[in-house]
């Protein structure tokens, strides 16, 4: 039987920790971690997302400010907003929830946030600095999945990783990390050739591509790592939705260990966005 890692329980350690943390640091410097958090329009799951992130904020002493604005939000008057908060030292981290409405890009956007307040790593000096193996804010569910891995497997060097999908938020970071601790790591997508084969020759996966039951049992080579970030809402036969991932975990027995969805990646992402914040908070006090 794999073993299911709790991630729930897992990311609330995590919080626990963050919130003991970010206490001594009110203590020590007269004030709390702070978070700002934008959101554009009213996108329903963002919506979720980000009343989910404030919340978790409160319970762990990290304060957060949120800016609602409409859809109809111009790049120009973002831009000044997020100019702003990077010149606020009372804030240390600084979210823009994605997607964007159609007409602002969120590239030129990302890269206005400061370095060291871009709690999410989608910073060119963060994602540079991840894949030069260096110090920066890493990515929140990436990271989240590293922790994960680390509660079942003491050394990863080594081993063959099979990442699937190549996104910047999730499967290009995650295949860095992976490579930092010496796996060797194959990233597979779309186009990829053959994947069921390739799969099969993994002792740690990692599936990111939002295509639900994508992998299968008979990929699983016995005694492999499965990690499965993906999260698709999809509505079952008796009309009711619910959330699924890319693995059917349930053909998995034979894996060592795997992650469930809901309650694997996903509640990582927003403990490592605490830990972010903390440590961005830190980094301010440091510099
Ligand atoms: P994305 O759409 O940006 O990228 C998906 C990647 O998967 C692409 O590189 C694509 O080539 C690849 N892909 C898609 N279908 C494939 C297939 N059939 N075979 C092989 N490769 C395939 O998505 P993303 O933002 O990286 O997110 C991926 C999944 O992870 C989504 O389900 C998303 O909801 C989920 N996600 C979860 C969390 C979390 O906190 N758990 C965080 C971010 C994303």
């Amino acid at each position: 039987m794999a073993t299911i890692i709790p991630g729930q329980r897992i990311a609330a350690a995590l919080c626990r920790q963050v919130a003991d943390e970010a206490e001594r640091f009110r203590l020590v410097h007269g004030l709390s971690p702070a978070l700002a958090v934008i959101l554009l329009g009213d996108h329903p799951a963002s919506e979720i997302y980000v009343r989910r992130k404030v919340s978790e904020c409160r319970k762990a002493g990290i304060r957060s400010v949120e800016h609602r604005l409409p859809a109809t939000t111009t790049k120009r008057d973002l831009l000044s907003l997020i100019g702003r908060l990077n010149r606020d030292s009372a804030i240390h981290g600084i979210l823009v929830q994605l997607p964007l409405p159609a007409h602002i890009h969120a590239t030129g956007i990302l890269d206005a946030i400061h370095p060291g307040k871009d709690v999410d790593g989608f910073h060119p000096v963060n994602t540079g600095r991840l894949s030069a193996g260096s110090d920066g804010l890493i990515p929140c569910t990436p990271l989240g999945c590293m922790m994960l891995l680390d509660t079942v497997v003491d050394d990863l060097s080594g081993r063959h990783a099979v990442v699937i999908g190549k996104s910047n938020i999730v499967g290009k970071p995650v295949a860095m990390l992976l490579l930092e601790r010496e796996c060797t790591v194959t990233v597979t997508h779309i186009a990829t050739q053959g994947l069921p084969a390739i799969v099969r020759t993994a002792d740690i996966v990692v599936a990111a591509a939002g295509a639900p039951f994508l992998v299968r049992g008979d990929w699983i080579k016995p005694g492999a790592i499965v990690i499965d970030v993906g999260i698709t809402r999809i509505r079952s036969s008796d009309g009711r939705a619910r959330i699924v991932g890319d693995c059917v975990i349930e053909e998995m027995d034979h894996a060592a260990a795997v992650t469930p969805v809901p309650g694997g990646v996903g509640p990582m992402t927003i403990a490592c966005l605490l830990s972010n914040t903390l440590r961005a908070a830190r980094m301010s006090v440091d510099a």
